[in-house]
């Protein structure tokens, strides 16, 4: 039996189709709403659905409605907790992404973060492959830079702070490449327009840190813990240079919805072999043995929906 997109909507779980907003919700006018993305991933071996990490999506969430004088009601464990129940009722057997949501939900005029009612919504709806994690991808450098913490907080998941990855991504599309590289206003680069971005230079791993305009990535997070415990890898967090990239030995990506892709060219440039490198393809292997209950010891990372025992959270 197919599944059914389901949302968690003004306090109650409905059909997808039934949650609807009104034209004048003061996030839909003015970007003021945060959100995250979890995914729960289908291992068909198993016929078991894992939600991916989402306690640390939630805690992030919390950080990002802070910032946007927004404070969330449910405890981290309701939060988990609901979305497991919404995921139930959805009922598919693929990969899913769960969409949960903080927003100015008053329809009022006026732009402003005091004196605007908010609410949450989570929903939930199947979601394949977003890049090509098998063959890899190609990246160009964009004339867009990344947004700056003096302008709008980027550490913080604010969904009017995707006009400047959408321009990016587009940018990209239209210039034939799969995904965009940002740089920040200090020229460092900073993330794609939804993926971390690590490179591979003598034996050791490198990424932006915090203070270069990115999202601090909860994927970024696992293969940075997975490159030190299970590979012994030195991972530093450095400013990254443009030309740096021409000259890694592999470059890769991480988000939720690029899981870890391989990075094959930057702006007409063949990174490394040119193919995907062999650090990059244990982190992918060992990633998805976490994300897909392969390994014991990262169970704790997950969480197996399709049980009849108690929700762990
Ligand atoms: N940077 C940006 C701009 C993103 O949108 C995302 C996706 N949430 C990421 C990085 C990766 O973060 P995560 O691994 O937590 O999904």
């Amino acid at each position: 039996m197919p599944g059914t997109p389901y949302a968690f909507f003004k306090g109650e779980f409905m059909p997808l189709a039934e949650a609807k907003i009104g034209i004048m919700t003061h996030a839909f006018n003015y970007g003021t709403a945060v959100f995250e993305g979890i995914r729960a991933n289908w291992n068909a071996d198993q016929q078991q659905l894992y939600l991916f990490r989402a306690l640390e999506h939630f805690q992030r969430l919390r950080k990002s409605a802070h910032i946007l004088m927004m404070e969330i009601d449910y405890a981290d464990e309701q939060l988990v907790a609901i979305t497991h129940e919404l995921l139930r009722k959805a009922a598919f057997r693929e990969d899913m992404y769960v969409r949960p949501m903080v927003y100015k939900s008053q329809e009022v005029l006026g732009v402003r973060l005091h004196d605007v009612e908010q609410d949450l919504l989570i929903y939930t709806a199947p979601f394949g492959a977003y890049l090509d994690i098998d063959k890899g991808i190609r990246c160009c450098t964009s004339s867009w830079r990344r947004a700056e913490d003096t302008a709008i907080p980027v550490r913080a998941k604010v969904n009017g702070v995707y006009v400047n990855s959408a321009l990016a991504k587009t940018e990209a599309f239209q210039r034939g490449y799969e995904e965009a590289i940002l740089l920040n206003e200090d020229g460092h680069v900073s993330e794609g327009s939804g993926e971390n971005i690590f490179l591979v230079m003598n034996g050791k791993l490198y990424t932006p840190p915090s203070a270069d305009n990115i999202l601090v990535g909860i994927t970024r997070a696992a293969v940075i813990e997975l490159a030190r415990a299970e590979l012994g890898l030195e991972v530093l967090e450095a400013p990254i240079d443009r030309s740096e990239l021409y000259v890694a030995d592999e470059l890769f990506m991480t988000g939720t919805a690029a899981h870890v892709t391989p990075v094959l060219e930057v702006d007409g440039r063949a990174i490394g072999s040119g193919g995907i490198g062999p650090v990059t393809a244990k982190l992918q292997e060992l990633y998805f043995g976490a994300a897909l209950g392969r390994l014991p010891q990262y169970e704790r990372w997950i969480q197996p929906l399709y049980t009849d025992q108690p929700v762990r959270a």
